[in-house]
């Protein structure tokens, strides 16, 4: 486990309350084996995840759980559901979408030989028959997520010359005209096409008188 997760565990046997993450685990018993299963629809109480993509505060999270006994503790397996919201790293177009995880994880007895050799940062303790699901459902989604979400697989993101979306434009989007850098190439180079036959057919005296027959033409 990183120091980052261990930092945003709550301090053990402190305020824990039944209810949401945390379940209590005494009608399971202490005998290895016993299982219970255990669906619960928990509201996150804030967002959960990273900055680009996470579950949002009040979204229903769906827990479907087996609990079981064994020699050190209670083992949680099963999955965790969730909708998740996030901006799109390549358009930055808002999406949602959802997630699953899987989680299996010991919570050690108090009194175990698991809890005496462990560092409390490595092995989840149960602390009064209580599982706090929480710490373990926050690390499981920071892993589980994208750093960097995209609102579609094959998302086309932005055009890099006026910053309009990809999906909107349309694939025949471009720039080859209206960039006025590229119009001032465009133009030297329309020049230099009327010049390259040379100057015994095109001499620049013959084009400037042909200019000023024009200009008297038009008056
Ligand atoms: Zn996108
Ligand atoms: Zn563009």
């Amino acid at each position: 486990m990183s120091a980052g997760s261990a930092a945003r565990r709550r301090p053990a046997s402190h305020g824990l309350q039944v209810g949401g993450f945390v379940l209590d685990v005494r009608s399971l018993g202490r005998r290895p084996g016993t299982m219970r299963e255990l669906r619960r629809e928990v509201t996150a109480t804030e967002r959960i995840g990273l900055d680009l993509v996470h579950i949002p505060e009040g979204a229903p999270i769906d827990l479907d759980l087996t609990l079981q006994a064994v020699s050190e503790g209670v083992l949680v397996t099963g999955t965790v559901s969730a909708p998740v919201a996030g901006e799109c790293s390549r358009c930055l177009e808002s999406f949602t979408d959802s997630v699953e995880l899987s989680i299996t994880e010991l919570f050690a007895y108090p009194d175990s030989a698991t809890e005496q050799t462990t560092e409390e940062d490595d092995v989840y303790r149960l602390v009064d028959d209580l599982v706090d699901l929480e710490p373990v459902v926050v690390d499981a989604i920071g892993l589980e997520l994208p750093l960097r979400p995209l609102c579609t697989p094959d998302c086309a993101g932005l055009c890099p010359e006026c910053g309009v979306r990809m999906a909107i434009a349309g694939s025949g989007h471009g720039h080859e005209i209206l960039d006025p850098r590229w119009a001032g190439l465009a133009k030297f180079a329309s020049d230099a096409d009327v010049a390259s036959p040379g100057p015994q057919d095109h001499p620049p005296s013959d084009r400037a008188a042909d200019q000023a027959r024009s200009r008297t033409e038009e008056k």
